[in-house]
C-alpha cells in the first residue's frame, strides 16, 4: 500500500524529528527543507524542479573480507560479498512443488453490488500438528458497518457462507467476535501433510467505497473477497486484526482457476491471465488461471479505456475509467504509468531478479489510498494531483511513476516472498518503499533519494537513533499493533525502514546489496519469510564484520 492521507502527519513527525535533532547533527535549515520538503512530496503537493546535478554512485568501501575461498566463485561476480549470490536478471522459476488450489466459480452482480462463488479449495496441513479447526479470513464483512472496518460509510454486509462440505458431510461454521474471522470444525483431526478438498459458497456485498475493496462511479475493486484459509504458523492460525491504513492480509500460495460471470458491457481486469472469454446473450464468462499466487482479485467497469505493451514475456495493461476521468491529461498519465511499469519491471528485475509471471495490470482507480498491491495487479490512485502532468519534479508524472514503482515494487515483497504484513510490516511496506529509489536510480534520478543518505541523517547515530526512539518510529522492525499511534507505524515502516535499508546500500555497496536482496528473493521466493530469514541472508552476504552495517542495524532494529 501506498499512502496518501498519512501526508500530514508524516511531516509533522518529520518536523518532530528536525526539532530534536538538527542542532545535534548540525543539519543547516536549508539543507533539512529539502530533506523534509524531498520526503515528503511524492504525497503531497509539487515544488519547484531543482537542478543539482546527479551525484555518482557511492559504493563504499566495506570491511568484509574478500570472497570465501568455499563459495563457488563463479558467482561471485566480482562482488564484495561471502557468499555466492544469483546472477543480475536472474529467472525466479514458479517452482513445480505441491500447492494449495482454489476452484472459484463467481458471479459479479452489478444489479445488487455482490460478487458470489462456488470454491473447492485444496490444500494440504504444512504444520506438524493436527488440524482439528480451520481458520477462515473474510474481509469484507468488516465493512458492514464503519465501526468494524475503520471506513466512514461501509455499507457491506456479513458475507453469507453455506454449503460447506467435505466429501458428503456437511461442516458449519462459527464466527469469531472478530467479524473477518470464521472457524471450521472438522469432523476428524487433519494430520500433517494430509490433504483436503472442501468446497462452500458464499455471497459478498461490495460497499459503495472509494476504496480497494468497493464500488464508485461504476468501477469496481473486488479484492479479499471470498474466504481465503489462513496460515497456520508456529503459533497457530495466524489471524491477525484488520486495520485500514495498511495491511493485514497473509496467505498461502496457490494456483487459482477461476471462472468469473459478469454483464457483457463490464470489462476486467484480474490476477492471473484470461484464457477464454465465453458470450451467452447478455453476459460474459471468463476462464482465468493464475498460478502460484498468494489471492486472486478482479477489477470491473464498463469505462475502461485499455493501454497495453509488453516487457520481455510480461504483457502490462494499464486502463482507467473513461467515463470519469482525474484529468483532462489521463491518456498521457496512463501512457506515463506504462512507461513507470516496464522501467520498474526492468529494474526490479535486473536487481531482484525477473518477474516470472506473463501478465500485470495497472487500474487507475478511484481510491484513496495512493496505491494497493495485489499478486499481478496493482491499484494507483486516480486523484487528480496524481494524473496531472505537472505534478512533478523532474519527470512528467512523477508521483503516479513512484506510486506505480512502488506497487510493482510489492510483486517481489508481498507478492513472490510473503510475509505477515500485520506482524512484520517492514519486511513489505520497507522494502516496497525502498524499490522507489531503485526505480529511481534506474531512470537517472539516484539524486532524488539522496536525503535519505547518511551523510544527511546517520541512523546509526545515538542521536538520531534517541530521536526515532522518543518518536516510537524505531525499532522498524515491529508489527503494527506495537506501535502507539498510526503515524508512528506508518513513518517508521514506509521512511524509517525505507532509509534503513538505502543506508544498508551504502554500507555493502549498491551492486552488492542487490546481490543481497536477490539471494534473499531467490531463498525465500514463494514462501512466507520473516526477517529472520532476511538477516540471515544479509548477514552471510555481507559478513559479520562491516561495522557501518552492523551499527545501523543495532540502532535501528531490534534484533
Ligand atoms: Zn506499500
Amino acid at each position: 500500500m501506498r499512502h496518501f492521507k498519512s501526508t500530514v502527519a508524516a511531516l509533522l513527525a518529520f518536523s518532530m524529528i528536525f526539532s530534536l535533532t538538527a542542532c545535534r547533527e548540525k543539519v543547516s535549515d536549508k539543507e533539512f527543507e529539502k530533506k523534509l520538503t524531498r520526503s515528503v512530496t511524492t504525497e503531497t503537493i509539487p515544488e519547484p524542479t531543482e537542478t543539482e546535478p546527479p551525484e555518482p554512485t557511492e559504493t563504499e568501501p566495506t570491511d568484509t573480507e574478500p570472497t570465501d575461498s568455499s563459495s563457488d566463485p563463479s558467482n561471485m561476480q566480482g562482488l564484495n560479498l561471502k557468499a555466492p549470490v544469483p546472477e543480475k536478471n536472474c529467472a525466479i522459476e514458479i517452482p513445480q512443488d505441491e500447492r494449495y488450489h482454489y476452484d472459484m466459480v463467481l458471479t459479479l452482480d452489478p444489479e445488487t453490488n455482490t460478487v458470489s462463488g462456488h470454491v473447492v479449495a485444496y490444500f494440504f496441513n504444512n504444520s506438524n500438528e493436527a488440524w482439528s479447526d480451520l481458520c477462515f479470513r473474510d474481509y469484507p464483512s468488516l465493512f458492514k458497518d464503519s465501526q468494524t472496518s475503520g471506513v466512514q460509510g461501509s455499507d457491506g454486509a456479513l458475507t453469507e457462507v453455506t454449503n460447506i462440505t467435505v466429501g458428503n458431510t456437511a461442516l458449519t461454521m462459527k464466527r469469531d467476535s472478530d467479524v473477518s474471522v470464521f472457524w471450521v470444525s472438522l469432523p476428524q483431526p487433519l494430520h500433517p501433510n494430509d490433504t483436503m478438498t472442501l468446497s462452500y459458497d458464499f455471497t459478498t456485498k461490495i460497499p459503495s467505497l472509494k476504496d480497494r475493496f468497493g464500488v464508485h462511479n461504476g468501477v469496481y475493486n473486488v479484492t479479499n473477497f471470498y474466504p481465503i484459509l489462513a496460515v497456520y504458523t508456529e503459533d497457530g492460525w495466524s489471524h491477525e486484526k484488520f486495520y485500514n491504513m495498511g495491511e493485514c492480509f497473509f496467505s498461502e500460495i496457490a494456483d487459482y482457476n477461476v471462472m468469473l460471470t459478469v454483464p457483457s458491457e463490464y470489462k476486467i481486469l484480474s490476477t492471473g491471465t484470461e484464457t477464454k472469454a465465453d458470450n451467452q446473450g447478455d453476459k460474459t464468462t471468463y476462464t482465468i488461471s493464475a498460478p502460484c499466487v498468494r489471492d486472486f482479485v478482479f477489477c470491473a467497469s464498463t469505462s475502461f479505456k485499455f493501454f497495453e505493451d509488453d516487457y520481455k514475456d510480461t504483457h502490462i495493461r494499464v486502463v482507467y475509467d473513461e467515463a470519469h476521468p482525474a484529468s483532462t491529461e489521463m491518456d498521457e498519465c496512463a501512457e506515463a504509468s506504462l512507461k513507470a511499469a516496464q522501467d520498474s519491471l526492468a529494474a526490479f528485475g535486473e536487481a531482484f531478479g525477473e518477474y516470472p509471471y506473463p501478465e500485470l495490470d495497472i487500474i487507475l482507480a478511484p481510491i484513496e489510498a495512493g496505491g494497493m498491491e495485489y499478486p499481478n495487479l496493482i491499484i494507483c490512485t486516480a486523484e487528480s494531483y496524481y494524473c496531472m502532468k505537472n505534478s512533478y519534479e523532474r519527470i512528467p508524472f512523477e508521483q503516479m511513476s513512484i506510486v506505480v514503482a512502488h506497487e510493482i515494487g510489492h510483486q517481489w515483497f508481498m507478492g513472490i516472498v510473503g510475509s505477515n504484513s500485520g506482524l512484520e510490516p517492514w519486511l513489505d511496506e520497507s522494502f516496497a518503499s525502498y524499490t522507489e529509489i531503485v526505480y529511481a536510480e534506474y531512470i537517472g534520478l539516484s539524486d532524488q533519494y539522496d536525503h535519505y543518505s547518511k551523510k544527511y541523517m546517520d541512523l546509526s547515530s545515538s542521536a538520531i537513533h534517541d530521536s526515532l526512539k522518543s518518536m516510537d518510529q524505531i525499532p522498524v522492525n515491529r508489527s503494527y499493533y506495537s506501535f502507539s499511534n498510526e503515524n508512528s507505524y506508518v513513518y517508521a515502516a514506509y521512511e524509517i525502514g525505507k532509509q534503513a535499508l538505502y543506508q544498508m546500500e551504502e554500507a555493502v555497496g549498491r551492486e552488492e546489496f542487490h546481490a543481497i536482496i536477490r539471494e534473499y528473493v531467490h531463498r525465500n521466493a514463494f514462501t512466507n519469510s520473516t526477517e529472520d530469514r532476511f538477516f540471515e541472508v544479509l548477514f552471510e552476504c555481507a559478513g559479520q564484520d562491516n561495522q557501518a552495517l552492523n551499527a545501523l542495524v543495532e540502532s535501528v532494529f531490534e534484533r
